[in-house]
């Protein structure tokens, strides 16, 4: 029996458990780093499925790590389960219906991406058991991927030194593997102290932060005509020093986002932005504080992985979808705007609500958004796979996807990315020349380059900053 149907059918007879998990993970819907009941829940199901499980490791409450087997090969399969702010939504409805007033949501569909993976894993497990195949399977519980990269962390720790390969996936619209290349990040506080006084009697006995925030953000503004097109720079003000206009405010606070393909050209940028934020410190006579908060890596693909698992998934099939499932896609459609609908992965998914197709490779050229799978990469050969689990035309981090990740439209694309992971697992680990070719290729895309963290050795996980 060729691996791929032994996989699915593994995956079948436990897609109950797996979307019990992924329904509860979707009613916890926790913030990044506080992902308390989902990592508690996914701790406990690994137990149960025969993992030794150790809770807590990098340092950050909600990572941890399943492990099953012994010696090599090792293969590490990454899951996350953090939600978004402000997305609270009913499932399986078309409209907006929040459940809770600035309650939170899977706005990424990460209650899928987490429990899938946990099936992957489960899987590769039980097909090992059958097979008599030896290695090691691991789950890696990743906190934090909506904000403050907990891979990073997990990566600066060496949790990763000894995998000979990683796989992961991502909820989408499309299927296809690793279809997105990513952009490397620094996150990034700028604090900055002044003196408080009355605006209206002592305003020249104050100095205000907040002015070096509104000054720092239109150099930044004026630096954005100067950096490479393929940049990005976001900021958030998260401290504006309170609400009354008649005190001088003593304290102010901007967390900076700075993108860029390559980490280099991220550090680059922010020597400049540093520069503007001691600018504009020195012309409001304030003090400039900098809190590093996190940071990500370019992501590095890997060519035999990829293909690897490519056919894999061809081998799968798509997931399908019944015709009550494409009415509420297109009941979704309904509610995106035309702009939304014309921007679509690929130009075969026009005029389809849930797509029917994989799609094929893809170059390098295009990157979109950023993700702490990156430095994953940087340190084993890594590679993702995306399955359909939303309407065509919607965009990730809306309700329209908190709505949908919580129907079997979401399940259906979660179980088959389940499968497809497994089954490349599996044919990966039972072919050392295939390990052997991936390691290969990550080193030649390496050239050389050590992986360096883009987080600075001092700062530790956001989690244990506060309080
Ligand atoms: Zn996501």
């Amino acid at each position: 029996m060729h691996h791929t149907i032994e996989i699915d059918e593994i995956i079948e007879r436990k897609r109950d458990l797996y979307i019990n998990i992924s329904e509860k993970i979707w009613n916890f819907a926790e913030m990044s780093y506080e992902e308390k009941e989902s990592a508690e829940l996914l701790c406990k199901s690994l137990e149960e499925q025969g993992f030794e499980v150790e809770r807590g490791v990098a340092g950050i409450d909600t990572a941890f790590i399943g492990s099953y087997g012994s010696g090599g090969p090792v293969v590490a399969i990454l899951g996350e389960f953090d939600a978004l702010a402000g997305l609270s939504q009913e499932k399986g409805v078309a409209e907006y219906r929040p459940l809770s007033k600035n309650g939170s949501g899977h706005g990424c569909g990460h209650n899928l991406l987490g429990t899938g993976a946990f099936a992957a894993a489960v899987a590769v497990k039980e097909y090992m058991q059958e097979n008599g195949l030896s290695g090691t399977v691991r789950y890696y519980g990743c906190p934090a991927e909506e904000s403050g990269d907990g891979k990073t962390y997990m990566v600066r720790e060496g949790l990763f030194d000894d995998v000979d390969f990683a796989l992961t996936w991502h909820p989408m619209s499309v299927n296809a593997v690793s279809y997105m290349n990513a952009l490397a990040t620094y996150q990034v506080y700028f604090r900055f102290k002044g003196r408080a006084s009355h605006a209206a009697t002592s305003p020249h006995l104050g100095r205000s932060a907040l002015d070096a925030v509104e000054l720092m953000n239109v150099g930044v503004n004026y630096l954005r005509e100067h950096i490479i097109d393929d940049a990005r720079i976001h900021y958030a003000i998260t401290n504006t020093g309170g609400f009354s206009p008649n005190v001088v405010q003593a304290e102010a606070e901007v967390l900076y986002l700075i993108r860029a393909p390559k980490v280099g050209e991220v550090e680059n940028i922010y020597q400049r932005v540093h520069k503007i934020a001691q600018g504009a410190a020195l012309m409001t006579e304030t003090e400039l504080e900098i809190e590093f908060d996190s940071g990500t890596s370019d992501l590095i693909r890997n060519t035999t992985l990829d293909k690897v698992m490519l056919e894999n998934f061809q081998k799968l099939g798509v997931p399908e979808f019944t015709e009550g499932e494409i009415n509420f896609a297109e009941k979704i459609q309904a509610t995106l705007t035309e702009e939304e609908l014309a921007d679509l992965w690929d130009d075969s998914l026009r005029g389809k609500a849930l797509t029917d197709v994989i799609l094929p490779l893809q170059g390098e050229e295009k990157a979109f958004g950023s993700t702490d799978v990156a430095d994953v990469s940087w340190v084993t050969p890594t590679a993702q796979v995306h399955t359909t689990c939303i309407a065509n035309g919607t965009s990730l981090h809306t309700w329209q996807v908190v709505s949908q990740v919580g129907t079997s439209i979401g399940h259906k694309g979660m179980l088959h990315a389940g499968k497809v992971i497994a089954a490349t697992a599996v044919e990966m680990m039972q072919n050392e020349d295939l390990i052997q070719q991936a390691k290969k290729d990550l080193q030649a895309k390496l050239g050389g380059k050590r992986y360096v963290s883009p987080i600075p050795s001092d700062v530790v996980p956001p989690i244990n900053r506060k309080n």
